[in-house]
């Protein structure tokens, strides 16, 4: 078959390989011009930061044995393990995400923006030109999903789930500031902090950048102002950790479509025979964590594509 997918974030790029794998023909569609969606790494002067994803854990037999086989290739490693592993890619989140989608056919920079069936084809016009699959899978974040799919029913409850915004500030420090043992510190914070990492000590940058991660409330309460009214206040509580150490650089990423609040108890949804939704917040009924993650985008994309093969 010839499978299109939207999104080439860590659910869709999962589910291009199995897919590929049994012969199907596949095509990601990437509004971006990187893969890897949330899983993020931005370069900042010779050093590195991630943004979105900041390690992952594994819990099921699925995703452990990739890891181990990653592990071997160099491609992740063990950041720290109190009390169990977290996992963190080589080179930031997003060099994992271009790993696993070599090969893949993905059309970056092209935004999917309707979707129709005829003829037993699924047609998806995007901003640069219209492409035609057999079967149509959709990896966005839902409230994007549901955009493209207004033209079809899809179930109520599903645009009831809302998602949560997280605002990171990336800052770039001139002299070494050790943020905790492990280059991370999730606990004690000014409140409006949620993590503070140090991509140096995390293993991803040369130099000193360190990504503040902010919560939900302070997050929603900040997303619409300026960006250097973010940064300013931010900055003003990162300083409660590292005092008057100086900054050379700073940046902000917005995500409008961080975290699901809630969740949807199925690792997919189809919406009818040819077009398929998948991604981080449709989990198994029986995940142990209950909550959307690196792992529940990976376990969704596997079974999509048992679904679709
Ligand atoms: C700030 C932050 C911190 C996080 N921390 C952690 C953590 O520590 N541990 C953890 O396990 N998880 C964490 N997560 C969650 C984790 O990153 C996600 O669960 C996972 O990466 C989601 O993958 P996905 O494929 O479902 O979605 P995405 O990565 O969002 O992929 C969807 C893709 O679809 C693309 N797209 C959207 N609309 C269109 C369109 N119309 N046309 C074409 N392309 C489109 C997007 O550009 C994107 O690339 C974090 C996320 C964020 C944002």
């Amino acid at each position: 078959m010839n499978i299109g997918i939207i999104g080439a974030g860590l659910s869709g790029i999962v589910a291009a390989r199995e897919l590929m794998r049994h012969g199907h023909t596949v095509e990601l569609i990437e509004k971006s011009r990187s893969v890897g969606g949330r899983l993020a790494t931005r370069r900042i002067g010779d050093g590195k930061a991630d943004h979105g994803a900041v390690y992952f854990t594994v819990r099921g037999e699925e995703l452990k044995q990739d890891v181990a086989d990653w592990q071997t290739r160099g491609w992740v490693n063990v950041w720290y393990a109190d009390p169990y592993p977290r996992y963190v890619a080589v080179d930031g989140m997003n060099a994992l995400a271009k790993r696993l989608a070599d090969g893949l056919t993905v059309q970056l920079n092209e935004r999917a923006e309707t979707i129709t069936t005829r003829d037993g084809q699924v047609r998806v016009q995007t901003d640069v030109t219209t492409r035609q699959y057999d079967r149509l899978l959709i990896t966005s974040p839902l409230p994007q999903t549901l955009d493209l799919l207004t033209d079809f029913s899809v179930d109520a409850a599903l645009r009831e789930l809302t998602y949560a915004p997280t605002c990171v500030g990336l800052f770039e420090f001139r002299s070494e500031i050790a943020i905790g043992p492990d280059g991370i510190l999730d606990t004690g914070l000014a409140p409006g902090i949620l993590k503070i990492v140090n991509n140096r000590q995390k293993g991803v940058s040369d130099t000193e950048l360190i990504s503040v991660y902010m919560d939900e409330s302070w997050s929603e309460e900040w997303y619409e102002r300026a960006d250097e009214d973010t940064l300013c206040g931010i900055e003003r509580l990162l300083q409660t950790v590292t005092g008057s150490a100086v900054i050379q650089s700073r940046q902000l990423k917005r995500w409008r479509y961080a975290q699901a609040a809630d969740v949807w108890n199925e690792p997919f949804y189809q919406v009818n025979g040819q077009i398929y939704l998948a991604g981080d917040v449709f989990l198994e009924p029986d995940d142990a964590s209950g909550r959307t993650r690196f792992e529940s985008a990976y376990v969704s994309g596997l079974r999509v594509a048992e679904a679709l093969r």
